[in-house]
């Protein structure tokens, strides 16, 4: 195809999880929340007046940014940036901070999303293995690059580094460093003070998980201003439409709706990660609201996958180095758990 960027000719675009229509199936690929966000989400939806419709949003999202800035103890508004989703804010960083040419670093495995960007973006992305339990070398510590995306908890592992871990990275290196938080409110802890103590961190969080909020599309980047002027003059003037503006803000005034939910995400998870453990499966422990489920045995994983999409039950397989012995399980809610587990019973005993 004569047109085509010489940039582009070799990028594979990214790949997301399935998403079936019209089908009965139990949805665990995606990291989707199983439960509705809050019913004020809807109501603040349904009140919208036509006029705000007719007319373009707020293009600097004030309102959203401001009510964030206060639930997450930031200064005020001028320390966040809301994006179309997470992904957008991803894009955006990479086009505020990184030339072309440009080293980014993170770690192998991760989110598939920066690999993509950077390509796409003509900076070189450059991984530093895990090791045997998912977590950074010590060299990964002294590693130098004009940007590195730190995934924590991690995807898919649901492994967290330690905040002192964190702080540590942060300390030594030189380039902007994006904390992608997509999955934190699912964990013990967070890094959302970071950015008040560190003039290059930008922590990034998302309504796609714990608000159950994924068709919304919204996310929400922190950092200190200076930053977040780079990010503003980048952005698109109308990136954040009216709809999602209103569900967010009315999502983030329901905080504790939110959290109730991520707690019973929380003991799902736990509940399922013994039961696959009691069937043979190794699986780390998890700050996410995921499990990556690893399985040696019979029949193998690939084919465990494929048995359980003819149950109608749909999880996650990469085939990637590293990763193509596990699967990653979303956590729905306790009906799917119990097919899933049942299904699992089902497939591995026929195998024997
Ligand atoms: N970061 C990570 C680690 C993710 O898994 C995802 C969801 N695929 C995102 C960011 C993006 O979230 P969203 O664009 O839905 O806000």
């Amino acid at each position: 195809m004569k047109y085509q960027r010489a940039l582009l000719r070799d990028v594979q675009g990214y790949t997301p999880g399935e998403q079936p229509k019209g089908e009965k199936i139990i949805k665990l690929n995606t990291n989707e929340n199983p439960y509705p966000p809050a019913p004020q989400v809807l109501d603040a939806i349904r009140n919208l007046n036509v006029n705000a419709l007719m007319k373009y949003p707020d293009s600097g999202s004030e309102a959203l940014r401001a009510a964030c800035a206060k639930q997450y103890g930031l200064p005020n508004a001028d320390w966040t940036v809301a994006g179309n989703g997470m992904d957008e804010l991803l894009a955006m960083v990479l086009r505020a901070f990184v030339d072309p040419g440009d080293d980014v670093l993170t770690v192998y495995p991760t989110y598939s999303l920066y690999e993509v960007l950077c390509n796409i973006h003509g900076c070189n992305l450059r991984y530093i293995e895990l090791d045997e339990k998912l977590l950074p070398t010590d060299s990964f510590y002294s590693e130098q690059a004009r940007l590195c995306f730190l995934t924590r908890p991690n995807a898919p592992t649901g492994i967290s580094i330690s905040r002192a871990d964190v702080e540590r990275f942060c300390n030594a290196f030189n380039g902007i460093v994006v904390i992608d938080e997509a999955y934190v409110d699912f964990a013990d802890d967070h890094c959302m003070d970071f950015p008040e103590r560190f003039d290059n961190v930008i922590v990034m969080r998302t309504f796609s998980k714990s608000f159950g909020m994924a068709g919304a599309r919204i996310g929400i980047a922190a950092a200190q201003p200076p930053l977040i002027s780079e990010f503003m003059k980048i952005k698109d003037s109308y990136n954040m439409n009216i709809l999602s503006q209103t569900a967010g803000l009315a999502a983030i005034h329901a905080y504790e709706y939110m959290q109730e939910q991520a707690r019973k995400i929380r003991t799902t998870r736990e509940r399922l990660r013994k039961e696959l453990i009691t069937m043979g499966f190794e699986v780390p422990p998890s700050q996410a609201n995921f499990l990556l489920a690893r399985w040696t045995g019979t029949p193998v994983t690939a084919t465990l996958f494929t048995a359980l999409r003819e149950r109608n039950i749909l999880v996650r397989y990469f085939a990637q180095p590293r990763l193509d012995d596990a699967l990653r399980i979303t956590i729905g809610n306790d009906y799917e758990i119990d097919s899933l587990l049942a299904a699992l019973e089902e497939i591995i005993s026929e195998a024997k």
